[in-house]
């Protein structure tokens, strides 16, 4: 029986950044995850406050 886990297994859960695709062991706090079509998906920080900025940039302020 091996002893060391095989690559690639299941329950390796990597948080990859669909923006960036920088990859972390595990998923930080700071990271926004979201679930397109039942696939996990995951913004870093930095991607999340990119695309924030983006999407307020986008809103015409007389709606507000
Ligand atoms: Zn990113």
């Amino acid at each position: 029986m091996p002893s060391s886990e095989p690559p690639g297994a299941e329950n390796a859960e990597k948080a990859v950044c669909a923006r960036c695709g920088v990859t972390a062991e595990t998923p930080p706090p700071t990271w926004s995850r979201a679930v397109d079509h039942g696939r996990r998906s995951y913004l870093c920080d930095d991607c999340c406050r990119a695309h924030i900025t983006a999407i307020e940039s986008r809103l015409d302020p007389a709606r507000w």
